[in-house]
């Protein structure tokens, strides 16, 4: 692992997560039982959502919707063509076509409500909404858009838990956390989530019939689980009612979840004081556009992300802060510029296309320093007023 000075991310565990899997350990059962269903409980009780059900990880719960929602091959599922690829494959997976919508602005790169609409065909089965670095998506425009045209709408949440939905007027309808505002909403826990178990995922839902068939698609379809049967003794059969996976999660990663869990909103209140400390310190950059600035609601702050001026000029500044031994990254790339997508010959993403070749993902986790966040802010504040320096040299003659 290259030793970088300021990471992107960074673990946060503690005494607690360290006392969480001995605990396990030393109850002798490991895979899924008693700490799976109690993560379970405490998570939906966290959302304030009926059902919670823990997977292996968020890609899981993406499949683990589709199947459960029914679609198959010749459905279509609307969704933003700035996200992880996550969405896109398991569409394909299920035998599904993505359709890409393009995002709002470079401002903010949610999926763009009217350009949703303008993709519905009579084979639309789907909206997925992805709330982008910890940003809730115009959710009030959406959910009417699928009420209309029928549409199930399933959140990738993956960056926002803990956010709170706020509609255009900054208020919260119903006060209602993300993971409420669909039929569906899919979380990670991979390690540079918010919520890290270093890989893990959660599939929640308000709906009694549904969460029913997602819990038996989870385990094979099958009537009953190996920890009932543990606990009821060995000679109890079980049905096969669907065709099913296996998605289960495990009890060891459920307690560093659990611990997780209790810490999420202080931390992601401290991704929230250096985020304000980033937007102080960049507010100078002219040219940059730093998404999300002026935003009213709630986050959950997983991501600090800016745009330079051009593609060029973030080549630059990527170079010049990872030389500096700086970690950046980039969320995302346009997923139908990916080879794989090709065959979708997807149009009309412009605004999509140009977040993706100038955006950079700059550190932000809990533990780093607003010295760290300072030092950051100035390396960039420079490199943008080096600018006339890179002007062509036959220029200058
Ligand atoms: C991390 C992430 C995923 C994938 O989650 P896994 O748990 O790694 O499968 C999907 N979508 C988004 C937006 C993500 O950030």
């Amino acid at each position: 692992m290259p030793d970088w000075r300021i990471p992107l991310s960074d673990l946060d565990y503690g005494v607690e997560e360290e006392a969480a899997v001995l605990r396990v350990l030393k109850n002798n059962w490991i895979s899924m039982g008693p700490e799976v269903l109690t993560f379970e409980r405490e998570f939906a009780k966290f959302l304030g959502i009926k059902h919670a059900i823990a997977l292996t990880n968020c890609t899981a719960a993406l499949n683990l919707s589709y199947m459960g929602l029914g679609f198959r091959a010749g459905d279509e599922i609307i969704q933003p063509a700035i996200n992880f690829v996550s969405a896109a494959n398991m569409t394909v997976a299920v035998g599904a076509t993505p359709v890409f919508a393009d995002i709002l602005s470079l401002d903010e790169p949610t999926i763009d409500p009217s350009d949703i609409e303008h993709r519905i065909t009579k084979n639309t089965k789907a909206v997925v909404v992805m709330h982008y670095g910890g940003y809730p998506a115009r959710m009030a425009d959406i959910s009417n858009i699928c009420k209309k045209h029928n549409l199930a709408l399933i959140e990738d949440a993956c960056h926002a838990i803990g956010a709170r939905y706020n509609d255009s007027n900054g208020r919260h309808p119903n006060n209602l956390m993300v993971g409420n505002l669909g039929d569906i909403a899919c979380f990670s826990f991979f390690s540079n989530k918010n919520l890290a178990t270093g890989e893990g995922g959660m599939i929640v839902t308000n709906q009694d019939d549904l969460a029913g068939r997602l819990r038996l698609l989870r385990s094979h379809g099958m009537t009953t689980q190996t920890w009932d049967r543990h606990q009821r003794g060995h000679a109890s059969s079980y049905n096969v009612v669907s065709h099913g996976n296996n998605f289960r999660f495990d009890e060891l990663r459920a307690a560093l979840g659990r611990c997780q869990l209790q810490k999420l909103n202080q931390k992601n209140s401290l991704r929230r004081e250096l985020v304000l400390v980033y937007r102080r310190k960049l507010a100078a950059l002219e040219g940059w556009i730093i998404p999300f600035n002026d935003y009213q609601g709630d986050s959950a702050y997983h991501l600090m992300v800016v745009l330079p001026p051009n593609e060029k000029d973030r080549l630059q500044a990527e170079e010049a802060m990872n030389k500096a031994g700086i970690q950046t990254s980039l969320h995302y790339p346009s997923i139908p510029d990916f080879s794989a997508f090709n065959w979708l010959k997807a149009t009309g993403l412009e605004i999509s296309k140009s977040f993706a070749r100038r955006v950079i993902t700059l550190p932000l986790f809990p533990r780093m320093t607003t010295e760290q966040v300072k030092e950051i802010c100035s390396f960039l504040c420079k490199a943008a007023r080096n600018k006339p320096i890179r002007m062509p040299a036959k220029k200058l003659k």
